[in-house]
């Protein structure tokens, strides 16, 4: 998104521009692959939001979005929960039916976690997590998907990780509070399609083996939204990252789970979640016009040199490494690092657009 949303700019004001990639496509982790007519987003869901309107109207002038609203739910040894946390939730949770009986079972399920703060911050996810929520949901919904996806106890991960999920006293299963929602209609491969349009592209380059020491003499400019870590030879250390895999499979039914995404929740399913990719696109009757479907389930690992980095691993040593590089980083002339694993940020993908269409092209 960085590199392609750059790449559309920098044509923009006129420069010619070269867009790299190691893999055999272009649009990074957005990508996706036709199978049976369904769009798999092959790299993970992708779910566009954003509550900025410039960031909206930009990227709809690129390719139209549809009406998807992301609403996943919740599997815990077999019980099913609506998510994001809201009156559905509750009242599947502790058969509560109004706002105030909701929040007086939740003030009842956080006491605990309160009176050990004692007026301090939460200092880690699980402190967040039992006083936002409670222990509850705390224990059948969070915890062990928590670790789960990051292969850490929930004292070791950092609090905002827990913040992106809303907490509503409304019946609502809108998992993002954003004004805009949507996946372009035809699939991510427009956008970038449309993003690059009129921009050189080379894909089966690896930047280390064909450019790494000797872009200056093609460019003025370099853009480079790989690794962080390995830009500089792991010369301070190795960043950690977590890495997904998916397996993936054609299902004979028109419809597998109802739902592009459910989450499970309890630590004895080796995925985290499983992603009907249809419903991504497909709506009402289309979804039975279809026959077939793809399911994807998803696995968390640490990541190891030869996998795919996904998410950073936002804890002390890693965020304290990260930023000597960015140190490093700074110094580098005619270098832009950008996007999340460039930044070493866990960025969604509206953020980074907004942050490139904020960027003046004067090279
Ligand atoms: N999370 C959870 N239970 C869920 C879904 C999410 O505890 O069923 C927590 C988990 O800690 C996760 C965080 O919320 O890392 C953010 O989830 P999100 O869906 O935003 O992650 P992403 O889609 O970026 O992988």
């Amino acid at each position: 998104m960085f590199g392609a949303t750059f790449a559309y700019k920098a044509k923009q004001a006129g420069k010619k521009c070269l867009v790299i990639d190691k893999r055999p496509h272009l649009g990074g982790n957005v990508y996706c692959e036709k199978t049976e007519g369904i769009n798999v987003h092959k790299y993970g869901a992708h779910i566009f939001h954003t509550s900025n309107k410039e960031v909206w109207d930009f990227v709809n002038s690129l390719v139209p979005f549809n009406r998807y609203t992301n609403s996943p739910v919740a599997n815990y040894h077999g019980e099913l929960y609506n998510l994001p946390f809201n009156m559905n939730t509750f009242s599947q949770l502790w058969g509560v039916r109004t706002p105030e009986e909701a929040k007086a079972k939740i003030d009842e399920q956080r006491a605990e976690a309160l009176a050990a703060l004692d007026g301090r911050e939460p200092a880690n996810l699980e402190e967040q997590a039992l006083c936002l929520v409670g222990k509850d949901i705390f224990y059948k919904l969070i915890k062990e998907y928590t670790e789960k996806q990051w292969g850490r106890d929930c004292k070791e991960l950092p609090a905002f990780i827990i913040k992106r999920l809303p907490v509503r006293f409304v019946f609502d299963n809108n998992y993002f509070n954003d004004l805009y929602q949507g996946i372009p209609i035809g699939g991510y491969n427009r956008l970038v399609e449309k993003l690059l349009e009129g921009v050189d592209t080379r894909v089966n380059c690896d930047f280390f083996v064909e450019y790494k020491d000797s872009w200056r003499e093609v460019a003025d400019q370099l853009v480079y939204t790989g690794p962080i870590d390995e830009y500089f030879g792991y010369q301070l250390g190795r960043l950690d990252w977590r890495t997904v895999t998916f397996k993936t499979r054609v299902e004979d039914t028109p419809n597998y789970q109802g739902n592009a995404v459910i989450n499970y929740t309890s630590h004895d399913v080796p995925y985290t979640r499983v992603i009907e990719h249809k419903h991504f696109e497909m709506f009402g009757q289309v979804v039975y016009d279809c026959p077939k479907t793809v399911v994807s389930e998803e696995y968390s690992t640490e990541y190891k040199p030869g996998m795919e980095q996904f998410y950073p691993v936002n804890d002390e040593r890693n965020n304290a490494l990260a930023e000597q590089y960015r140190e490093l980083a700074a110094k580098e002339n005619n270098v832009i690092f950008g996007g999340r694993l460039a930044e070493y940020k866990y960025y969604d993908m509206a953020p980074i657009i907004e942050k490139v269409l904020k960027m003046e092209i004067i090279l």
